[in-house]
């Protein structure tokens, strides 16, 4: 049975006469939020718990130069409007809204808070943070990928002179004036940063694959069937792709100088090496660059589920309704939001509508079985 105090006043995380939540939310980003008010709407008891200091999730680290006319698009938190796509800082303009809708709908949230671990004590799951600690029937992770960029190793790595950053680092375009820039990935992210820097300055392109590239609309027929693609992976528990990778590449109207330049006609397959000033083309040939930009992409940030060992033999971890649910398969007390086929704003708000479902399953099941009592 619902709690009915789930908007009551926290302390340290802990509903007031509540020593065992119903649930917890880790990740407080669209998918998090999401969760939290549908947890809500549904009377369940639970607190969110964010590694961040304010609102906003990965958008508070996006770039400055990054607008919400340039992002792809930030869908409407259940029960709200969607941000407008104006020439606001995305990294302002989306706190802003993930703050209004967390005070609006009284979301109970924690922050700062940084998740290390979750193990099972007995049946009931305990959160951990540093030396403070949470117990809940279920959980809901949240936790988005952000926080795990992914850097694949190259020879020679190590011992190059220039600068070498990922997504997460990236400063701007002012930052590479004057400077030879090797954009590395086959992603939407590297075709926006090459779509900024070319028109500005030196910049090459590698990729470990030929980009696909598509010039036809991009349909709701189509995002539904790059989704799916995903969804096949996640039902047989492969560690997930982004959707974006499976969506194939556009050109918008910013990157048509780039283009225009020959930009993305430049682009080459990955080099053999990295050396001191540059890199080592597989045919031998050598190219200087000051500058090294790994726009690889980013993993799912889920190393404090490690203890519930909900991973499969094939390295994800596999989700019910064939990939379409959101109910860990090996464990339905838990649910990943914002994990593969939902790591979009869209797919996140319909994940933590599910989840919340998800959640109210599992209490049903475990308040069939005998239960140690909250005080
Ligand atoms: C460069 C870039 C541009 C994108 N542009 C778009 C776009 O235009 N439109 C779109 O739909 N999607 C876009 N995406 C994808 C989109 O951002 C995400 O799918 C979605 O916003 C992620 O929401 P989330 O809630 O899953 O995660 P996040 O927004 O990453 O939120 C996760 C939250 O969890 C917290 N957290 C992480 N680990 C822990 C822990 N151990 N303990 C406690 N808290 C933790 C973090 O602090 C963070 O607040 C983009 C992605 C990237 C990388």
């Amino acid at each position: 049975m619902p709690c009915g105090t789930w908007n009551k006043p926290v302390a340290d995380g802990v509903l007031l006469g509540v020593s065992i939540l119903d649930s917890i939310v880790i990740g407080a980003g669209q998918a998090g939020l999401s969760a939290s008010y549908h947890l809500s709407r549904l009377g369940i008891s639970h607190v969110v718990l964010d590694a961040d200091d304010e609102p906003g999730g990965a958008w508070r680290h996006r770039w400055d130069a990054l607008t919400m006319r340039d992002v792809h698009g930030v869908a409407e938190l259940p029960g709200d409007t969607a941000p407008p796509r104006d020439g606001a800082r995305a990294n302002v303009a989306v706190p802003a809204y993930f703050a209004a809708y967390e005070r609006a709908h009284r979301l109970p949230m924690v922050r700062p808070v940084a998740v290390d671990r979750v193990d099972d004590d007995d049946g009931i799951l305990v959160v951990r943070a540093g030396d403070r600690h949470w117990r809940t029937r279920t959980l809901v992770n949240a936790t988005g990928t952000w926080t795990h960029p992914f850097l694949p190793h190259y020879p020679g790595m190590e011992t190059f002179l220039g600068e070498q950053l990922h997504t997460v680092d990236y400063p701007g375009p002012a930052h590479f004036l004057g400077k030879r820039v090797l954009v590395v990935g086959g992603g939407a992210s590297a075709v926006q940063f090459i779509g900024a820097l070319a028109p500005l300055t030196e910049t090459l392109w590698a990729t470990r694959r030929e980009p696909v590239w598509r010039n036809d609309d991009f349909t709701p027929e189509a995002g539904a069937a790059a989704v799916a693609l995903v969804e096949q992976r996640v039902a047989q528990g492969l560690p997930p792709q982004s959707v974006v990778s499976v969506t194939g590449l556009m050109l918008r109207p910013q990157e048509r100088e780039a283009e225009r330049l020959g930009a993305y006609d430049a682009r080459r397959p990955m080099f053999a090496r990295i050396e001191p000033d540059g890199v080592r083309w597989a045919d031998g040939s050598f190219e200087r660059v000051d500058v090294i930009l790994w726009a690889t992409g980013f993993r799912p940030a889920i190393g404090h589920l490690a203890p519930l060992h909900l991973r499969s033999a094939a390295g994800g971890i596999q989700l019910d309704r064939d990939g379409r649910g959101t109910t860990a398969v090996k464990d339905p007390r838990i649910q990943l939001v914002g994990y593969g086929p939902s790591a979009s704003t869209i797919g996140a708000n319909r994940a933590g509508r599910s989840a919340a479902k998800g959640v109210q399953r599992a209490l049903g099941a475990v308040r069939d079985a005998p239960l140690q009592t909250s005080v």
